[in-house]
């Protein structure tokens, strides 16, 4: 235990690594900073660009030494606090999904109030999407050719299944794999049973439900109707996709990021 209270300036991955630890109980922040003010649209932000978070105390060295090591994707917000859900909900899937995002070059906007989402998509905004105009607009979106998410709720549900989309393309090399790889069109096209309704719906929705069952201890809505999606409930309706979304947690993504480590280190 750290014996006393400092102060430091916070910017970047460090202070969403500060935010995670605090959202987790791990660090104990004495004087966390007020939800900053919601910027009007296209009047200038008053708070620097380097937030100052004062006074936190730390549980251990160890969580220190972690903010060195951890990558995370970009996370584009001046809200504090979505920063800090962000980053935990990433710390939650863990060291090696967001070290493979964060080298594809994954990254995430957290929309405004007032913003749309072609306002900070040059894709959207050139295939005219329409997405803005929807009676209902979607609560995050992920662009596949910017790998880039775009979030309106920060619900874990929301944040974990966009999330995915991610994973989906980085693991694709820049399309959805689920849209080239054989045993997983085969398995949606043979599926009768779907662990949320929405997986039927095409089968990047049906990869992105499927890997989000796999984290459904933390991205499950208690308020949503959809049946929890969950490790037990994918491998009771589609085993065969269960085995492909295990082996992408256990094995893919521990290789690819064990390999990043491994360049860095050599380029250290
Ligand atoms: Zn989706």
């Amino acid at each position: 235990m750290l014996s006393r209270p400092f102060s430091f300036d916070v910017t970047g991955e460090v202070r969403a690594f500060w935010c995670a630890l605090a959202s987790h109980g791990r660090i104990a922040p004495c004087a966390w900073p007020t939800r900053p003010r919601r910027a009007r649209r296209g009047a200038q932000d008053a708070r620097p660009a380097s937030a100052t978070v004062p006074h936190f105390t730390c549980s251990s060295f160890d969580e220190l030494l972690l903010l060195e090591r951890f990558m995370l994707p970009e996370i584009e917000t001046n809200d504090l606090i979505a920063h800090g859900t962000l980053s935990s909900l990433l710390a939650r899937l863990g060291e090696d999904v967001s070290e493979v995002l964060a080298d594809a070059g994954c990254h995430y906007v957290v929309l405004e109030p007032g913003q749309r989402f072609a306002d900070v998509s040059a894709v959207l905004r050139r295939i005219s999407a329409g997405v803005d105009s929807w009676p209902i607009p979607p609560a995050g979106l992920c662009i596949v050719e910017e790998r880039k998410v775009v979030l309106r709720s920060i619900s874990p549900m929301t944040v974990v299944h966009e999330t995915c989309h991610l994973i989906d393309v980085t693991l694709g090399g820049g399309v959805y794999l689920s849209g080239i790889e054989p045993r997983i069109r085969r398995a949606f096209n043979a599926a009768t049973a779907f662990c949320t309704p929405y997986a039927a719906s095409a089968c990047d929705e049906y990869m992105a439900e499927c890997l989000r069952a796999w984290h459904g201890e933390f991205s499950n809505d208690p308020h949503s109707l959809w049946p929890k999606a969950t490790r037990e409930r994918l491998q009771q309706l589609d085993p065969t996709m269960y085995e492909i979304v295990r082996e992408i947690f256990e094995v893919t993504i521990p290789e690819r990021a064990a390999a990043l480590r491994g360049h860095r280190k050599a380029a250290a």
